[in-house]
């Protein structure tokens, strides 16, 4: 069954868009309760799986969390300092340092990164990524290249024309907000207002 229409939004009386979608509701037992849409489409949990992995936390730490502390594990954020001092507290009472950062795809943590100045596969540009902005910041005075670039040969070039720099940065936004890596996000918006 193809996914059916969960959301519309209206706006000044007109359907600006519609979200499908599927949703199922079952037992402790795993039974289905009520759905719409395909309740056996298996898709990609992301950020639903949250609240889930907090419940683990919760049930497991020798320890109360607080209301912040909870809302911190169960929500996607922007890393706002509000959100950084909660999580930097909560890892402090939990005895983990920053550097266990680990990379889900090889393993490695961002100690080993430190200790050997390598990264353990190209992943952990994605799961370093704020470290590795603040590191390329401090060496350079900027995350962002500002230098000579490689052409290919035979490529055409055009790179620096303001358009197609616009669509780039745009494709960027996407895939960062798709991610969910929000610092990145919110400095590529930045630098798409600056050339729109
Ligand atoms: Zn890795």
């Amino acid at each position: 069954m193809p996914p059916v229409p969960l959301a519309r939004v209206i706006r000044s009386g007109l359907e600006e868009s519609v979200h499908p979608g599927d949703v199922v509701v079952v037992d402790s037992d795993g039974a289905i309760v009520a759905c719409a849409g395909e309740p056996d489409r298996q898709v990609f949990a992301r950020s639903c799986m949250k609240p889930l992995q907090a419940t683990v936390s919760l049930s497991l730490a020798p320890f109360n969390f607080t209301a912040r502390e909870i809302a911190v594990m169960c929500a996607s954020h922007n890393a706002e300092p509000v959100h950084v001092a909660t999580v930097r507290s909560l890892l402090a009472r939990a005895g983990v340092p920053e550097d266990a950062l680990r990379c889900p795809a090889c393993g490695s943590t961002l100690r080993d990164f430190r200790d050997s100045g390598r990264l353990g596969c190209d992943r952990c540009y994605v799961s370093f990524d704020t470290h590795l902005r603040d590191l390329l910041r401090r060496l350079h005075g900027s995350s962002q290249h500002v230098g000579e670039r490689y052409e290919s040969p035979g490529s055409a070039g055009g790179g620096d024309d303001p358009r197609s720099r616009l669509l780039e940065l745009r494709a960027q936004l996407r895939r960062a907000v798709e991610g969910e890596n929000f610092e990145l996000a919110a400095e590529l918006r930045d630098r798409i207002r600056v050339l729109e």
